[in-house]
């Protein structure tokens, strides 16, 4: 009865876009992902961008650095792709080891080249609403609501998460879109009492099976951007099964995961057009 909000159709669609906007450029856009150390969900969601990358025509090159690497060492590639002319854009995957500050190495990277949306200069367009790169997994959030038609002005948005990657953009960006937004968090009181408001219910605490169906509004929308590891399953923050049953639901995996990898791409040519106009 209720709509299982795949990602995967809207995600094809802006990766066909993609491949349009690559086939009329006459020097394709290019990417560079680093990868630190050997974490093996790290390295598929590596696997997955690059190959999606490379299909629409958009170049993808790997760097990779050993566990061991020290923050000098990743600055240091950091600071080369900011001057490599061959590299429009890059990301350096999270989690990254534990001994370097994540925080100084986003720091670091050219804002024009920021196709992950991360550093303070993109943040701060994005909370001024000034052009610039979108944070790629709010922003497919966004897209992925808009292809259901789901009308964001006016609507009681409670996203629950904070973080700086998910929760805290996704807010502002629903903010813009002239929802009224509610933020959750692990300190909140009564989680309950708040998701049950949400006719836009966006979970992004990093718990596994946190929202369930007694905690969510009869028709509401709820994306489940939870990735959590419960032993060899991946699994969201949300009870699909449960929640299914009452209102429209994102999967995982196949909701927000090929949003993310979608709207990155889009970044990246977004980036090699700003640097090579014309
Ligand atoms: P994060 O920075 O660790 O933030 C988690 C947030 O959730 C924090 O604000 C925390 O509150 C809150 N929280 C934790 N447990 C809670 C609870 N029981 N009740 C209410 N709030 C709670 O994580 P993140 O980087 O934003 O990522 C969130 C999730 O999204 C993770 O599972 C991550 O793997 C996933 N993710 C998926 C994609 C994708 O493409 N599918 C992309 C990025 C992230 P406090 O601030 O009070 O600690």
């Amino acid at each position: 009865m209720y709509k299982v909000l795949s990602g995967r159709e809207p995600a094809a669609a802006l990766l066909e876009t993609a491949k349009a906007a690559v086939a009329g450029m006459k020097r394709k856009p290019s990417l560079a992902i680093v990868l630190v150390g050997n974490d093996p969900a790290s390295e598929i969601y590596v696997r997955k961008k690059m190959e999606k990358a490379m299909s629409t025509g958009v170049l993808a090159r790997l760097e990779k650095l050993p566990e061991s690497a020290t923050e000098e060492e990743l600055l240091a590639l950091v600071k080369k792709l900011n001057k490599d002319k061959n590299v429009d854009g890059f990301i350096v995957q999270a989690p990254i080891p534990k001994h370097m500050d994540y925080s100084k190495i986003v720091d670091a990277i050219d804002p024009r080249k920021d196709v992950d949306g991360w550093t303070p200069t993109s943040m701060g367009r994005m909370f001024l609403g000034s052009p610039g790169f979108l944070p790629a997994t709010p922003a497919g959030i966004i897209r992925l609501l808009e292809h259901y038609g789901v009308k964001l002005a006016g609507a009681e948005a409670v996203v629950v998460g904070r973080g700086n990657v998910v929760g805290k953009p996704l807010a502002f960006m629903l903010l813009q879109k002239d929802a009224t937004v509610t933020i959750c968090h692990s300190k909140t009181k009564n989680l309950a009492e708040h998701t049950k408001k949400a006719d836009i219910l966006i979970a992004a605490a990093g718990s596994a099976g946190l929202i369930k169906a007694d905690m969510v509004k009869e028709g509401a929308y709820v994306v489940d951007v939870g990735t959590n590891k419960v032993g060899e399953k991946t699994v969201g923050d949300v009870d699909f099964d449960g929640v299914i049953k009452k209102a429209n639901c994102t999967p995982v995996p196949g909701g927000v995961g090929p949003m993310t990898v979608a709207m990155l791409i889009s970044n990246v040519i977004e980036a090699a057009k700003q640097q090579n106009p014309g």
